[in-house]
């Protein structure tokens, strides 16, 4: 439990009514170091001079001089440690796009409040708080030379986890999707988002994804032979997708490994635009002709989600997880998974949420229609080891998810 009393709260609000409004319900909560301001300018200077910085700033996006994301600005000047909460009139979607650009500034923010404020939302959004000190590290990110990531490939060091894919309607698991990690010998666990993108500057994904692919459709046989059948999803960059012998590549290895192509689904994703498109969709058409299946990754996000959808068979759709954490309590986000959803269904394929973080989550889905599931609610990415456990874990205790 926090001491309330030692925390420091700084109230920012234009209107009088609403300073003494929040001053009085933070005083019945319990916290006495509550000092108020109606001018941005005020509130800067009185940090400058104190010793300590709030802990916590309650924070009015509209005000005449500066507006709340101008006072951010000066925060993030004064490299601020504490957390803040915004509160406004102004509409859901504004507010929502507010908190993004203090998430950006690194700023902690424990949600945002509509005006009028109750007591009971303010009172939520303050048991968040944490010290500075409480709060998760934000994790090296690292930049790592071509050469390290080369090695890295050549030496073995790239091991694929799995994350389970079930399906929505029984809960049954159906599928795994290979997520690449590279054990590094000084920083440990290296997550693709670090290494994916050199990769694919430095012309080194073919080589990166053969790698992934051979341990994968191996993995397939081995799952296969113990009588877990089991789809095997792979990510490909639109870079894997520029040679004509990648088709090659990828039947003659899911024929080596023994495993039929309708065991593999490709994800395929546009990370960044591709020069012509004649070459990736011919592929892509192959692959699919030899019964690959073919699915659209972070479906909503990249640069033509619509034009991929128009040209290329895909089986499947994977909504982003941008759309599917919290859609159930989300207009804009409800909107736009819906739409996807609808858009997969009419085009006749099989759609799966990427991002199911908890049990809102799944209930929401639940009501939907979505076909497939993934996300930490279900399970986090895991050994090829850990997979068999996993499932029957999984499966004991299906009942209480449905
Ligand atoms: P992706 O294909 O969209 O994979 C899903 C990512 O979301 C994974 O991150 C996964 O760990 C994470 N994730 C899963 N469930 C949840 C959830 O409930 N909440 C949240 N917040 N995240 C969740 P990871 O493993 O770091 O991979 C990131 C991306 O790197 C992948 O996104 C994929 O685009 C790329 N990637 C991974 N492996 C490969 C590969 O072998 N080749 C290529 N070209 N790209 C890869
Ligand atoms: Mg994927
Ligand atoms: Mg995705």
């Amino acid at each position: 439990m926090v001491d309330k009393s030692v925390i420091r709260i700084l109230v920012l609000d234009d209107e009088p009514f609403m300073l003494k409004l929040l001053g009085q319900v933070l005083a019945n909560l319990g916290f006495n170091q509550v000092t108020t301001f109606d001018r941005g300018g005020d509130a800067l200077e009185w940090i400058d001079l104190s010793d300590i910085p709030p802990d916590l700033i309650l924070l009015d996006l509209n005000m005449p001089e500066m507006d709340g994301i101008e006072f951010v600005r000066h925060l993030v000047q004064r490299s601020y440690t504490g957390s803040l909460i915004l509160i406004s009139g102004e509409d859901e979607r504004m507010l929502q796009t507010a908190v993004k650009l203090v998430r950006a500034h690194k700023i902690a923010t424990l949600g945002h409040l509509r005006k009028p404020a109750s007591p009971e939302a303010l009172s939520v959004l303050l048991a968040k708080w944490t010290p500075y000190r409480q709060r998760a590290p934000r994790g090296v990110y690292k930049t790592y030379a071509a050469g390290e990531v080369h090695a890295a490939i050549t030496n073995g060091l790239l091991v694929n986890h799995y994350q389970p894919k079930v399906d929505v309607a029984s809960g049954k698991v159906v599928g795994v999707e290979a997520l690449v990690r590279w054990r590094h010998p000084r920083d440990g666990m290296v997550f693709p988002d670090q290494f994916i993108g050199i990769a694919e500057e430095h012309g080194l994904i073919d080589e990166l994804t053969r790698v992934v692919i051979g341990e994968a459709f191996a993995q397939a046989r081995i799952w296969q032979d113990g009588g877990l059948h089991l789809h095997v999803a792979i990510n490909l960059s639109m870079d894997n997708l520029a040679s004509l012998e990648f088709v090659d590549y990828v039947t003659d290895a899911a024929s080596a490994a023994g495993i039929a192509p309708e065991v593999i689904v490709l994800e395929v994703t546009e990370s960044r635009l591709m020069k012509g498109m004649s070459i990736p969709l011919e592929i892509l058409t192959r692959l699919r002709l030899k019964r690959f299946s073919l699915s659209i990754d972070d479906f909503g996000t990249g640069h033509s989600s619509l034009t991929q959808l128009r040209d290329i068979p895909f089986d499947e759709l994977k909504v982003d997880q941008g759309f599917v954490h919290g859609a159930g309590s989300n207009d804009t986000l409800r909107a736009i998974y819906g739409a996807s959803l609808s858009l997969a269904k009419h085009l006749g394929m099989r759609t799966v949420a990427e991002g199911v973080e908890d049990r809102a989550d799944w209930n929401f889905l639940r009501s939907t229609g979505c076909n497939l599931a993934q996300g930490y609610f279900i399970a986090k990415p895991m050994s090829a080891a850990e997979i068999p456990d996993w499932i029957t874990s999984w499966e004991a205790d299906i009942e209480n998810l449905m």
